[in-house]
C-alpha cells in the first residue's frame, strides 16, 4: 500500500514552532525547505461573498471578520510592496471571498499599479456586478480577469450557487471582454449529478467566445464538510465527459508552474478517436487532488486578516498583520514572511494514500476564508 506523504493534511497535530526554522542568513527570496522558491502572490481582499456556492460557502450562518481585522487598502499596498520589491514576487492575483463587494477595490488597484507599473494583476471573481465595474477595473490597472462560471443554465446555476444570478454573470464575463481585461479565464467547479453533464457544452459555450475555460477538482474546502473522495468528479473523469464531443492533446506550451493542465481541443469526428479541423481553443484542467502538482507549487496566500498561509492546506497561519500595526519595519515583515515559508508542506496530502483512502481531514477554514 502507499505509503503517507509528508503533507499538510497528513500532519494534523503539528505546530509552526515545531517544525525547522529557516537557516540564518538565508534571504533569497520566499524559498520553503524543499527547494520550492514563491513567485505567484495570491491576496484575499475579503471573506465576504455575495454567492453561497455550495462546494465553498455554507447556505448561512458563516460569521463575516469584523471590519478592523481586515486588511486596509494601505497595509494591502504595503504587503504587496515588501512582496514585490523584497521577495521576489512576480505576480499578483486579488481574490477572496468576492473581491468585488470591496467598496475600495478600484482605489487599491489603482495604488498597487501606480506602486508597480509592470506587475500582473489579475482578479477571481464571481462577476456579479462586474458589468458595471469592469471598464474602472481596467482604467485603474487590472491586467486581466478570471470568472467563476459552473453552469449556463439558470436553475443548475442557482442550485450551485444558491441565488439567481446567472444573468449578471454573463453580463460581467462581456463586459470584462470588452473592456480589454482578456484573455477571460473561466473557472468551473464539477458537482456529480448537477452540472458534470453539462461540461462539454460549457466548453463549446467558453470555445465560441474565446474564453480559456479550466476545470477544478472539488476540494475538500466547503464550509458544509460535504466533499467526499469518492463523490468528486476526478480529472480523468473529466477527460471522459470531454471526449465524447472533443479530442484533448497535451499543450506543447511549457506549463512553467501553472496548477492547470492545458489541452488543445479539437472537435471529434463522430464515432471514431479521430480529430477532425483546427484547434478551437485550450482547456484547463486543475486536477488538485487526484494529479497534484505540490512539487512545483508557485504560491504563497495572504488571507484578508493578513495572515501567510504557505498552502491552501496549511494548518499554520502566520501572522504578518499583526506584526505590521506593532509597527515592524519592512525587513521585519520580509522575514516573518520567509519564515512562514519556509515551513510549507511537502504536499497538502490530500491524495496521499491514494482514492479508496479515508476521507482527508479537512481544514476548518472553508475556501471563501482563505482566498482561492
Ligand atoms: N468569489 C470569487 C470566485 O468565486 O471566483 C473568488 C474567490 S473563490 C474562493 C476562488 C475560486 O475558488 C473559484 O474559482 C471557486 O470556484 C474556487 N473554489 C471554491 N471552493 C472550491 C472547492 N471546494 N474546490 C475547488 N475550487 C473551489
Ligand atoms: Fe463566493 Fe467565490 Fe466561494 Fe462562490 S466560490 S461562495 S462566489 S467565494
Amino acid at each position: 500500500m502507499p505509503q503517507p506523504r509528508e503533507g499538510a493534511g497528513s500532519d494534523p497535530g503539528v505546530s509552526a514552532l515545531s517544525l525547522p526554522s529557516r537557516p540564518a542568513g538565508m534571504t533569497a527570496g520566499l524559498m520553503d525547505r524543499y527547494g520550492r522558491r514563491a513567485t505567484d502572490m495570491r491576496l484575499s481582499l475579503t471573506d465576504k461573498c455575495n454567492l453561497r456556492c455550495t462546494y465553498c460557502m455554507p447556505a448561512e450562518g458563516l460569521e463575516w471578520l469584523a471590519k478592523q481585522a481586515v486588511m486596509s487598502a494601505e497595509e494591502i499596498v504595503r504587503i504587496v510592496r515588501v512582496g514585490v520589491d523584497m521577495l521576489g514576487v512576480r505576480e499578483l492575483r486579488l481574490t477572496g471571498g468576492e473581491p468585488l463587494v470591496r467598496a475600495d477595490l478600484l482605489d487599491i488597484i489603482a495604488a498597487l499599479r501606480q506602486a508597480h507599473p509592470e506587475l500582473p494583476i489579475s482578479m477571481t471573481t464571481n462577476a456579479v456586478g462586474l458589468d458595471k465595474k469592469a471598464a474602472g477595473l481596467k482604467a485603474a490597472g487590472l491586467s486581466r480577469i478570471n470568472v467563476s462560471l459552473d453552469s449556463l443554465h439558470e436553475e443548475t446555476f442557482t442550485k450551485l450557487t444558491r441565488r439567481p444570478f446567472l444573468g449578471k454573470v454573463l453580463a460581467g464575463v462581456d463586459a470584462a471582454w470588452a473592456a480589454g481585461l482578456g484573455p477571460v479565464k473561466l473557472n468551473a467547479v464539477l458537482m456529480r449529478g448537477i452540472n458534470d453533464a453539462e461540461s462539454p457544452s460549457l466548453l463549446a459555450w467558453a470555445l465560441d467566445r474565446g474564453y480559456e475555460l479550466r476545470f477544478i477538482e472539488q476540494m475538500p474546502l466547503d464550509a458544509d464538510h460535504g466533499w467526499t473522495r469518492r463523490n468528486m468528479i476526478t480529472a480523468a473523469e473529466i477527460r471522459e465527459l470531454l471526449s465524447v464531443d472533443y479530442v484533448l492533446s497535451t499543450d506543447p506550451r511549457d506549463r512553467d508552474g501553472a496548477p492547470a493542465e492545458r489541452f488543445e481541443v479539437r472537435r471529434r469526428v463522430p464515432g471514431s478517436a479521430e480529430a477532425a479541423g483546427p484547434v478551437l481553443g485550450t482547456v484547463g484542467i486543475i486536477a488538485s487532488v487526484t494529479e497534484p502538482f505540490c512539487s512545483d507549487c508557485r504560491r504563497t496566500r495572504i488571507t484578508a486578516e493578513g495572515k501567510i498561509m504557505s498552502c491552501l492546506f496549511s494548518r499554520e497561519e502566520v501572522d504578518l498583520l499583526g506584526l505590521l500595526r506593532e509597527g515592524a519595519t519592512d525587513q521585519q515583515l520580509a522575514e516573518r514572511w520567509q519564515d512562514a515559508m519556509w515551513i510549507k508542506p511537502k504536499a497538502h496530502g490530500m491524495d496521499h494514500v491514494g482514492l479508496d483512502a479515508p476521507d482527508f481531514v479537512q481544514p476548518d477554514r472553508s475556501m471563501s476564508a482563505i482566498g482561492g
